[in-house]
């Protein structure tokens, strides 16, 4: 099958060290060399080798770049066509230039992400491994990067792969009970089909567990910072926007100047909501901050309720106290340095004592148990586990819970005996369902899988 020859900078744009041009197709190799100058042909370099030289305007012969190009002939590529890199060492300039020169030579403008679509139509990767790269390129934290990093080497795939394994053996007794009745095989039982329905069930509950976990791990941990005014939520905002530089997203078109802001406490990415509010400090935004505050606490996962330790509570505080039990808060005492007015039994009391962080944001003290105790929040009491299988993308979170109804549904079928045939059917879209995690889920393959390995004409 003919590709057509893709090119773009592989490299995120603007100024940096090397910039890297990615050329993959049929034309790769033949393409570059007609602008490559070194000691060989590219024709004629073994494959995965890097080799020195200059790219020419092809007319003038006139030197445009001095270059590393990697050669790597398919299969054994990022996308198994042949695949030419062209390290650059100059600027934003003159890597366009160089762009601007393959283009001409023969190849088109990759579209977005036409690269990873091509290794996985060319089989190098399945579909979830895909969606990782994406995740890998926005990841907004350490931890959702590695946890991208290990989904595209393949963890989801594996868990999935072995997970629809087992059902297509538990279809493969199914089916030869169905054809072949008379046939020696072993006697099917609905308490097989339970076993084995539970089983799957229980392994789909354990990868929707990480769900949660994952998507705050890709979007963030959703934060509000309340508290009455004056108490120091500017300077706990500043504090740890300072910690790790945040990343300022304006989100079009939304209403007004909304803005998201993102920090990192020990990896674990923050979306602080309603910053915007919060930095203002004029009488009349801080009442409109009230409001936005209202819609901010009621979608929060995590809320940082601040007081100033020098006084008491306020009545409107205890009221406040009151109305979020049962919510995830981290009750902050600002302002220990100063003479302690603040009674914190009513705050352990009302959030338990591990919810309590004594700090001076002016003293800047107090930061790393703010930290530790967002920490524990987030993996609620639960030890990191070094098997970074999260689900974290909408698309696989939702077919997993298809799944989960299809098999939770042959099993239900089981215990009140109907009919096997039945069964199959559902235990059959759960497999399908799990299938189109990885972009697999052609149905006629089935039945050749099914047969190829289970063996009936001994
Ligand atoms: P906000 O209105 O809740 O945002 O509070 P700000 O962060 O604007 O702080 C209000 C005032 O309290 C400012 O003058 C801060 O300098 C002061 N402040 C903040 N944190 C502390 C602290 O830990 N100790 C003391 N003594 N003053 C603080
Ligand atoms: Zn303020």
């Amino acid at each position: 099958m003919m590709q057509d020859t893709i090119a773009a900078i592989a490299t995120p744009s603007g100024e940096g060290g090397i910039a890297v041009i990615r050329v993959s197709g049929d034309e790769a190799v033949a393409v570059s060399d007609r602008l490559f100058s070194g000691k060989a042909k590219l024709a004629d370099v073994p494959t995965h080798t890097v080799n020195y030289g200059f790219i020419r305007t092809p007319h003038t012969g006139e030197r445009v770049e001095e270059v590393l190009v990697t050669v790597m002939r398919g299969p054994r590529s990022f996308t198994k066509e042949d695949v030419v890199e062209i390290s650059c060492h100059g600027g934003f300039v003159s890597v366009r230039k160089v762009l601007d020169l393959v283009l001409e030579s023969g190849a088109r403008l990759a579209e977005p992400g036409e690269f990873t679509k091509r290794a996985f139509l060319n089989g190098r990767i399945d579909l979830s491994q895909a969606e990782a790269v994406i995740d890998l390129i926005r990841a907004k934290s350490d931890r959702a990067f590695r946890i991208a990093m290990k989904q595209s080497e393949g963890s989801l795939s594996k868990r999935i792969g072995e997970l629809r394994h087992r059902l297509v053996e538990l279809m493969a007794h199914i089916e030869v009970n169905i054809d072949y009745p008379e046939h020696d095989v072993e006697e099917l039982t609905n308490a097989f089909i339970k076993e084995k329905c539970s089983l799957a069930l229980e392994d789909i509950e354990r990868l929707l567990v990480t769900a949660e976990q994952g998507k705050i791990l890709r979007e963030g941990l959703v934060t509000a910072i309340i508290g009455r005014p004056n108490v120091g939520k500017s300077s706990l905002l500043n504090t740890l926007a300072q910690e790790d530089r945040a990343i300022v997203t304006d989100i079009a078109g939304t209403t007004r100047d909304v803005v998201e802001e993102y920090v990192h406490v020990n990896g674990i990415p923050l979306k602080l909501l309603d910053t915007a509010g919060i930095r203002e400090t004029s009488d009349v935004v801080e009442r409109i901050g009230v409001e936005k505050s209202r819609q901010a606490l009621s979608d929060a996962d995590l809320i940082l309720l601040v007081f100033n330790g020098a006084e008491q509570l306020l009545p409107e505080e205890r009221e406040m106290i009151a109305e979020l039990a049962g919510r995830q808060v981290i009750a902050i005492v600002n302002k220990v340095d100063l003479p302690q007015q603040l009674e914190e039994a009513d705050l352990s009391e009302a959030f338990g004592s591990d919810r309590v962080v004594r700090m001076s944001l002016l003293e800047q003290q107090g930061i790393v148990d703010l930290e530790k105790a967002i920490a524990r929040i987030f993996f609620s009491g639960q030890v990191e586990s070094s098997d970074l299988t999260y689900v974290s993308n909408a698309r696989h979170i939702h077919l997993l819970k298809s799944a989960r109804s299809a098999l939770q549904e042959a099993f239900d079928a089981a215990e009140s005996y109907v009919p096997i045939d039945m069964i199959q059917i559902d235990i059959r879209t759960g497999w399908e369902h799990l299938g189109e995690i990885i972009g697999d889920s052609v149905s006629e393959s089935l039945i050749d899988q099914i047969f190829s390995q289970f063996c009936l004409g001994k």
